[in-house]
């Protein structure tokens, strides 16, 4: 077992510079000395080596206060420095040496070092060293002068404490620490996860009906198609009907078409015939009216030109007659005269004539009136014509014989006759010329006569056949009459049917642009099927109405329902998927964290566990020990949680003998040193230490009390090293060792060693 072989002081408190060695060993070593010689300070130089941190514990205000500081005028050390040597020759220190040695120095100005055989170590090092096998200073090991009642004084809680260190309570605490650590890690990861599954589950719930629309849309579509290929199934056989309908129509109507040509080129053959019978006719009726009346009209002209003409030649006989029977008179009357010098019987033939004449006048006048025909008014003109000739010439000849009658009076008789006889063989000679000319010309009255009566023959003959013709273009015309109305009726019959053939036409017409029209949109409605005959049912409904109205439904549906997000079913699924995996990472982290709270009650039950272990062995060794010590007494631990001891504080309740039951509080000062050392004594039967170190903790014990506890220490120092101060006999008596102190003059402290080991 490990034990301090040997503690050495140098500078430190009121131990000069000089090193101060006190040779240790197991068992009891009790430090005596009088008041104020330095015994306190061996105790604290322990607490210092180890690692005490408060200064004040140690009685100094600041480190630097622990250094010698001359005493009464001697010299100040430089530094206070304490060595601890450890037996270590079971090697039960993880050094590899048989003796460790633990040095601590503290400078002037207050910075301390530590060393471990002489190696300079953090502090760390020397506490981690010895932790398990020596408790650190400050612990309930170790107690300070004037320390003893710090057990009863402490807080119940800190006393429970000092049951969790034993028990090792410290240890489930870190387990669980850490486990809060990770609890804290996986809660705050399991926060995050669980708001980003709420995100997802949002994302999901959207995404659900965003798929739920989707197949919605998806199946609509597929019945839309459904039913426009119904539709379109239907539509293309009804056109398909309509189509063949109207064909049949057209067949019917063009045959009508062909029988009513056929009629009417027949009619028009007809119409043709009767045409040209017609042209024929009317031909035939100018022609032989013109040409009929044509020749009666050239005879007639003619005829009215050759009684002009001798009428005119006649006129011209005449006059050449009266000319000539002037001429002859003349002669005559030239002869007569020339014989007898003028004769008035000449005027009076004249005169006779002139009246014959004009009664003659009258009559024709007369008949002029009254005459109607052009022709006898012809005649009558001309005789009238004749007949003034006539009178005119008679007037002239009357004149001439007046002017005669009155010449031959005035000439001279001789100028005359010779003159006379001059114009009378001019007048003869004229007259023979006259006569010529006279018989000329009654030959061509001859000729003309004739020719009048030839003319006269034919225009008979012409105007008889006028009269034929006129009767046979009569006849015509009356045939013509006839052929007209039934030509009329013909070309009647021809405008009906043409009117008929049009009707038929615009029938066929509107046939055939109907059936145009529907063959256009059935080439559509068949390629549209070809598109979609796979989508067809296999039985598609055929009423139109109702598909137009199940499509109309269908397509307000799939507008109500737009925009969709197509991708939405696969985007739903792999957002299923990813909340499933994160889900399941979720649940991991829950029974993670399930785990771990278990772990932590488990701890938790653990540490209670160990801790009442513990507690109850401490208990029945306090109790024990302080019945012991204070005989006819009892003490007991109370737990102020029992059901969670571990949540509240512990008690100490003493009932010294002969008294009530004492809280610690209330006890005297020896009776609360007497119970102290109970619960020390009852700590260290249950985990010794290897050192404990105990400044005066008998001081206020009476004697008995005093040699009762002086036998437990006796007794618990063969289990743990015991070092104390003491002033008290019995305890000086059980010590294995003594150690006696006392200061000189100079105010340093000195050891006195007295080995007292085996004299007790
Ligand atoms: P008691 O029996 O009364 O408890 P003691 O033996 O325990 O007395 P200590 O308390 O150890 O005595 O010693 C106290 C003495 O140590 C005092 O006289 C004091 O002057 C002295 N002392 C304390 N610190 C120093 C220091 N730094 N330098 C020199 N002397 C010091
Ligand atoms: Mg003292």
């Amino acid at each position: 077992m490990v034990y301090v072989s040997k503690i050495e002081l140098r500078g430190f408190k009121s131990f000069g510079n000089k090193k101060t060695v006190l040779p240790l060993s197991p068992g009891l070593t009790a430090i005596v000395g009088p008041n104020g010689c330095g015994k306190s300070n061996v105790i604290e130089a322990f607490s210092f080596v180890l690692g005490q941190l408060s200064a004040k514990t140690m009685r100094a205000e600041k480190f630097s206060d622990l250094i010698f500081n001359g005493g009464n005028g001697g010299r100040a050390a430089p530094f206070a420095e304490v060595s601890l040597y450890l037996d270590n020759s079971r090697g039960e220190l993880p050094v590899d040496a048989k003796t460790v040695k633990i040095s601590r120095r503290v400078s002037r100005n207050g910075k301390c070092a530590y060393w471990i055989n002489n190696k300079r170590v953090p502090r760390q090092r020397v506490i981690e060293l010895l932790g398990g096998i020596i408790s650190s200073a400050g612990g309930y090991n170790f107690i300070m002068q004037g320390d003893v009642d710090r057990f009863i004084k402490m807080s119940s809680l800190e006393r429970r404490r000092i049951v969790d260190d034993m028990a090792g309570v410290a240890e489930f605490d870190e387990k669980k620490e850490k486990a809060i650590s990770e609890l804290e890690k996986v809660e705050s990861h399991l926060q995050t996860m669980k708001a980003a599954l709420g995100e997802i589950e949002r994302q999901m719930e959207s995404l659900r009906s965003q798929r739920d629309d989707a197949i919605r849309f998806k199946e609509l579509k597929k019945q839309l198609e459904e039913a426009r290929a119904s539709l379109l199934f239907t539509r293309r056989d009804s056109h398909r009907r309509k189509i063949s309908k109207l064909q049949e129509k057209l067949d019917r109507e063009n045959e009508l078409l062909g029988g009513l040509r056929e009629k009417r080129e027949k009619l028009e053959a007809d119409r043709e015939k009767l045409e040209k019978e017609e042209e024929k006719l009317t031909k035939f009726i100018e022609k032989e009216g013109s040409s009929g009346l044509t020749t009666v009209q050239k005879l007639s002209e003619r005829l009215h030109t050759l009684r002009e003409t001798l009428i005119l030649t006649r006129e011209r006989y005449m006059s050449l007659e009266e000319r000539a029977k002037d001429l002859g008179e003349r002669i005559k009357k030239i002869s007569e005269e020339l014989e007898r010098r003028g004769d008035l019987r000449a005027l009076t033939e004249l005169s006779s004539e002139f009246s014959r004449l004009r009664r003659s006048f009258d009559e024709l006048a007369k008949r002029f009136e009254e005459e109607k025909s052009p022709l006898a008014i012809k005649e009558i003109l001309s005789e009238l014509r004749g007949v003034l000739s006539r009178m005119h010439s008679i007037i002239d000849e009357v004149n001439i014989q007046l002017k005669k009658v009155l010449f031959e009076e005035m000439k001279p008789p001789r100028e005359k006759i010779e003159n006379k006889i001059e114009e009378l063989r001019e007048l003869r000679a004229e007259h023979r010329v006259l006569v010529k000319q006279q018989r000329e010309l009654e030959e061509m009255i001859n000729e003309f006569e004739r020719k009048i009566k030839e003319t006269r023959k034919s225009l008979e003959v012409a105007k008889m056949s006028e009269k034929e013709t006129k009767k046979s273009i009569r006849d015509a015309r009356k045939k013509r009459q006839k052929l007209q109305v039934k030509l009329s009726q013909v070309k009647n019959r021809i405008l009906q049917i043409s009117d008929k053939i049009d009707g038929v036409k615009d029938r066929l017409e509107s046939y055939r642009v109907e059936k145009a029209g529907l063959e256009a949109e059935l080439k559509m409605l068949e390629s549209e099927w070809e598109k979609l005959k796979n989508k067809a049912p296999e039985k598609p409904m055929t009423n139109v109405y109702n598909l137009e109205r199940r499509i109309r439904k269908i397509e307000s549906e799939l507008e109500a329902l737009e925009p969709v997000n197509m991708k939405a079913p696969q985007e739903y699924e792999m957002t299923k998927r990813r909340y499933n995996s994160e889900r399941e990472r979720y649940d991991k982290l829950v029974s993670e964290k399930q785990a771990l709270m278990d772990f932590m009650e488990e701890i938790e039950r653990k540490k209670t566990e160990v801790f009442m272990e513990t507690f109850d062995k401490i208990s029945k060794n306090f109790t024990k020990i302080f019945e012991t010590l204070s005989p006819g007494g009892t003490a007991e631990l109370v737990l102020e949680n029992p059901n969670a001891p571990l949540e509240g504080g512990l008690e100490i309740e003493a009932r010294p003998a002969g008294k009530r039951v004492l809280r610690a509080d209330a006890m005297s000062g020896g009776e609360k040193a007497l119970t102290a050392v109970a619960f020390i004594f009852a700590l260290q039967r249950v985990k010794p230490a290897t050192i404990y170190v105990m400044d005066e903790i008998d001081a206020h014990l009476d004697p008995q009390n005093l040699k009762r506890v002086a036998k437990m220490l006796k007794e618990s120092s063969k289990k743990s090293q015991t070092i104390v101060a003491t002033l008290r006999d019995p305890v000086m008596s059980a010590a294995d060792r003594l150690f006696g102190v006392n200061m000189d003059k100079n105010g340093e402290s000195h050891i006195v060693s007295v080995e007292l080991t085996g004299t007790k």
